[in-house]
Order: C-alpha cells, then sequence, then structure tokens
C-alpha cells in the first residue's frame, strides 16, 4: 500500500562492519567515540531431527572489554567517556546489528532501540515515538526481506527479567531467519488447508468471530482489533490483528499503523495497571515469510504473552508444555478479557 517511511533514516558502518540506522533526528556521537566490536564467538544451525526443526547454537567467546564502564548501559547515547552501541549523542530510533549475533553466516540479528531514555516502556513512550517504531519495523521487514539469505523477518520484544531481559532500556529485536521457524509454518499450513476447503483466510474468519461474539473483544480501533483468544495459553495472552486481510506491516496503510501503534500502547498499560507492577512479556509479530513464495493465507497479528498469572505468581513452562507441547491455561480467557478491558 505505501512505501513510506516515517522518520528519515541515517545509516552508519562500524568498523567491524555492523550496521547502525538512526530513525529521526539525532547528534553526532562524541568525540573519543570508540565504536564496540562484534563479539568472537561461533553461530551454528543444528538440525532436531525428532521436532524437525534448528536449533540456533549461539557460543560467544565475550574476551573483549570494549566500555569504558560496563556498568553503563549500551543502549543510551553516547556520551564523553561512555561509548555505546548508538554512535550518537541523541537519537529518537536506532536499530543496530547484534554484537552476539545468534545468526552470522546466514540470517542477522537486529536490535531496535525505541529511544535514548533509559527508562520507559511501550505503554509509556510519546504516541507519535510507538507510531514511528511500527513504521521502522515495517522499514526494517522490508529491507529485510530483500536479502536472498533471509526467509523470515521476526519482529519481537521480550520485556522484564522474568523473561531473561537483563537491560531496562525500552528495546526490542529482530531475527531475520534463513528459515522459516516452526510455529510459523504449522499456523501457515493451517491456513493453507482452510483456503484449500474453500473458507478464506482462517485469521479473518477468527478476527471476525471475536468481533461479533465480543465476550473477549478488548478495543477495536482504525480498523485494528485486540482481544483474548478463546483459545489463550498464556494467561491474559493478547493477540492484535488488523481486520481486514493484511500479511504484513507494509501492507497496512499509515494511518492503520498508527492505529496499530495506539493499541499496542493501550495493551502494554493495561498490563503494567494490571498487578501495579510492570508486566513481563514477551511480544510476537506474526506477518509473510519472505522467501519470495505466495502466502495468500498470511495475516498480520502481533501476539503478547505476559507471564504473570497473578501479583506474585509467574508461569512457568513445564514439562507439560515443553515436554509434550500441551499448555494448561489456568483461568477463563473470558475473565480475563473482562480484566483487561476495565483497565484499557
Ligand atoms: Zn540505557
Ligand atoms: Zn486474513
Amino acid at each position: 500500500v505505501t512505501d513510506r517511511v516515517a522518520a528519515p533514516r541515517t545509516t552508519l558502518t562500524q568498523p567491524d562492519g555492523r550496521h547502525v540506522h538512526l530513525y529521526g533526528a539525532h547528534r553526532q556521537a562524541p568525540e573519543g567515540y570508540v565504536a564496540p566490536l562484534i563479539s568472537e564467538g561461533i553461530a551454528q544451525r543444528r538440525w532436531h531431527p525428532l521436532r524437525q526443526e534448528w536449533v540456533l547454537v549461539s557460543a560467544a567467546r565475550q574476551t573483549r572489554t570494549f566500555l569504558p564502564d560496563l556498568a553503563q548501559c549500551p543502549l543510551c547515547p553516547s556520551l564523553p567517556g561512555h561509548s555505546s552501541e548508538i554512535p550518537a549523542s541523541a537519537f529518537e530510533l536506532a536499530v543496530f546489528d547484534n554484537r552476539f549475533p545468534a545468526m552470522r553466516d546466514r540470517g542477522c540479528c537486529e536490535v531496535v532501540v525505541y529511544t535514548d531514555q533509559h527508562e520507559g516502556t511501550l505503554g509509556t513512550l510519546p504516541p507519535k515515538r510507538v507510531s514511528d517504531l511500527v513504521d521502522v519495523w515495517a522499514d526494517r521487514y522490508r529491507e529485510l526481506s530483500q536479502r536472498p539469505d533471509v526467509r523470515y523477518v521476526f519482529i519481537f520484544e521480550n520485556r522484564g527479567e522474568a523473561v531473561g531481559v537483563t537491560l531496562p532500556h525500552p528495546h526490542g529485536q529482530i531475527y531475520a531467519y534463513p528459515f522459516i521457524p516452526p510455529v510459523v509454518r504449522r499456523e501457515l499450513d493451517a491456513g493453507r488447508r482452510y483456503a484449500a476447503r474453500g473458507k478464506g483466510c482462517l485469521l479473518c474468519a477468527l478476527v471476525l468471530a471475536e468481533v461479533q461474539a465480543g465476550q473477549r473483544l478488548l478495543i477495536s480501533d482504525g480498523g485494528i482489533v485486540a482481544y483474548v483468544p478463546a483459545y489463550a495459553r498464556w494467561p491474559y495472552e493478547v493477540h492484535v490483528a488488523p481486520e481486514d486481510h493484511r500479511s504484513s506491516l507494509t501492507d497496512l496503510s499509515p494511518s492503520a499503523r498508527a492505529a496499530l501503534a495506539g493499541i499496542l500502547q493501550r495493551v502494554s498499560r493495561a498490563y503494567d495497571r494490571l498487578f501495579d507492577r510492570p508486566m513481563p512479556y514477551m511480544m510476537a509479530v506474526h506477518q509473510r515469510p519472505t522467501d519470495g513464495r505466495r502466502y495468500p493465507q498470511a495475516h498480520l497479528r502481533v501476539e503478547f504473552y505476559p507471564t504473570l498469572r497473578d501479583a506474585g505468581k509467574l508461569k512457568y513452562l513445564a514439562a507439560g508444555e515443553c515436554g509434550a507441547g500441551t499448555f494448561v491455561a489456568e483461568g477463563m480467557p473470558e475473565e480475563r478479557a473482562a480484566s483487561l478491558r476495565t483497565l484499557m
């Protein structure tokens, strides 16, 4: 629909060849800036013959000391005496190649920094910034999808120490996989089978059903809806998707992208209000693969997997989930939706 890139982009190349894309306004790095170097290490793909899926092996040998003070945040702007990952003393949004990539030869790993402010969340950022973020995602999807070694652009965010994040600085990541990951493959197969029965797009049908039922619907705004799916696996799991069939962020109009950004913020805020503490979550964006094949069944979707089921209780993935692939969801999705709706 549009090739608009919201913010002007400046691309810098670090001495080790890694790229830094600065979106929007920025100020130059201070004099004496020393770029961090990519970690030495091994990144391999190993095939799991039983599960029929890839395992990424990332064995970084973390030998280099690159920061004047390791306690200082690598995602904050660079200041005299503090050289961060971002060669700028002020910036809006920044994307850079991960220094500890899980993929090296084929595919790539990027870090998306939402702001140059150290504190904050998707929910507390200015609305314009989150709207720009969605445009940056679209830009990254578009650019990475053109690489012949990239078959799937996976945009995601892990937030909170409970999901292993040690940096509080607001950021997400992008894994540009040289294969279509198994969860996506399985969902696309389900969509293909559904369409083969002459029923059209599976997700279009699921979204319509949620809108019509209304019971688990949280928000409908600007053609984008958020709902707790009937089949939610995580406590307070929320899916966000366009009502009309759109297969990637680049297929959304600028106004639909802004609507999506607004809804992501509202979901994030509701999560933080739920237990009056920052909700740890994983956020995953599902889009059309980029391997050059046709995927008419692909329907853009953002999924949130919050990990708190109660104020002090974490949902752990245990034997049932990991060993058998079967979630036990404590609590009714309809009740979860009702609780979240009052906080939107
Ligand atoms: Zn920081
Ligand atoms: Zn659809």
